[in-house]
């Protein structure tokens, strides 16, 4: 253990999942990280596999880059930014700075700001021009691993020890729902849809649900992810394998369309439908990751219904709230993780989050 730092001497090496390429991550013995200055290390008990881990993982543009872009990944790197585990060792000054104990549960916001942007000096942290997030950059080893870094000036947070593991490994995700909805700006008696009812949008309808709308609308092609959406506060559901969503919306709304429309999908019709679906002056915000280019008839955007049209990335100031959400119960979130897997099965937790149909959030645990 450095000098000044306090806590516990940990294994010279431990195990972690390791991605070198596309398509190319192994299970590998490396060094444990140690807390220097402000640095805190936690054991980790859990790290959830996000729908963007298994888009690297199949080698997505994204990621790797193309002709348009560079990847965003450096490899190799330990995955994992839905992390939640145990403080077993605190750098110097830490303790103060984080109002964090050894033996704390604790998480750390997925993005580590540089706070030298103009962004980070607004206040505007998520939007960091550097924008290193955990588990893509070497400087930002993940948490698919025994032990896990949160660097010093990480966005760090205590989690009240009454919290289930399994809850806890929900506040990532749950956080970027929050902002999502923030930015759908619902007011009251909206008619709101939220398309995509994955761990993001089972987050955001639970959300949507404490805003009170005048009706929330869940659309999914997985029945028994609608069902869950109901439990979670959707008060009606649709499948669009089966119906004309669109008119469904239209008739519900005497012809108008939706108020607000939050598109998790990752699939780009869920685009073109929200713009059908959606109002004129309605609100419409765009949370998925999509692995191509989505075109789209914008004329609708202006001329039609001058919508606004509010992007959503991350979940900035939204730490807090999800933590204490999930606390109190005000969302429920055991629901939304179905599968459970040792870190020696990775490569599975990776296929059926690519597989997508039989689960929802799979959990990793060392
Ligand atoms: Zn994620
Ligand atoms: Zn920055």
């Amino acid at each position: 253990m450095p000098e000044h730092a306090s806590g516990e001497a940990l294994p010279k090496t431990m195990k972690a999942v390791v991605c070198h390429g596309a398509g190319d991550y192994r299970l590998e013995e490396v060094p444990t990280p140690t807390a220097g200055p402000g640095e805190v290390i936690i054991r980790v008990a859990a790290c959830g596999v996000c729908a963007s881990d298994g888009k690297c993982y199949a080698g997505a543009p994204l990621f790797w880059g193309d002709a348009q872009r560079v990847g965003y990944v450096e490899a190799p790197v330990i995955p994992g930014h839905e992390f939640i585990g145990t403080v077993v060792q605190l750098g110097e000054g830490a303790a103060e700075r984080y109002g964090l104990a050894l033996g704390d549960l604790a998480t750390s916001e997925q993005i580590l700001p540089c706070w030298q942007c103009r962004y980070c000096r607004r206040g505007q942290y998520w939007m960091c021009q550097a924008h290193p997030i955990y588990g893509f950059k070497q400087a930002a080893q993940g948490g698919m691993a025994e032990y896990l870094r949160f660097p010093a000036d990480a966005l760090n947070h205590r989690v009240p020890s009454d919290v289930p593991v399994r809850r806890a490994a929900l506040i990532e995700p749950l956080a970027c729902s929050l902002h999502a909805v923030q930015r759908g700006e619902i007011e009251l008696g909206d008619v709101v849809v939220v398309a995509g009812a994955g761990t993001l949008g089972l987050g955001m309808i639970g959300a949507a649900r404490l805003k009170s709308p005048g009706l929330l609308i869940a659309i999914d092609l997985n029945d028994s992810r609608l069902e869950i959406a109901r439990r979670l506060g959707a008060d009606v559901t649709f499948n669009p394998a089966r119906e004309d969503v669109v008119q469904r919306v239209r008739d519900l709304t005497e012809g108008y369309g939706c108020d607000v429309y939050i598109e998790a999908t990752g699939h780009p019709k869920a685009v073109e439908q929200g713009l059908h679906m959606i109002r004129k002056l309605g609100t419409f915000v765009e949370f998925s990751v999509m692995r191509e280019p989505v075109t789209v008839d914008w004329t609708i955007i202006g001329d039609t219904k001058e919508l606004n049209i509010h992007g959503a990335h991350l979940g900035p100031y939204c730490y807090p709230l999800a933590i204490d959400y999930i606390r109190h119960g005000r969302i429920e979130v055991d629901p939304i993780v179905t599968h459970t897997l040792p870190l020696d099965d990775f490569q599975q937790a990776f296929e059926l989050v690519l597989s997508g149909q039989e689960c929802i959030k799979v959990l990793l645990t060392p």
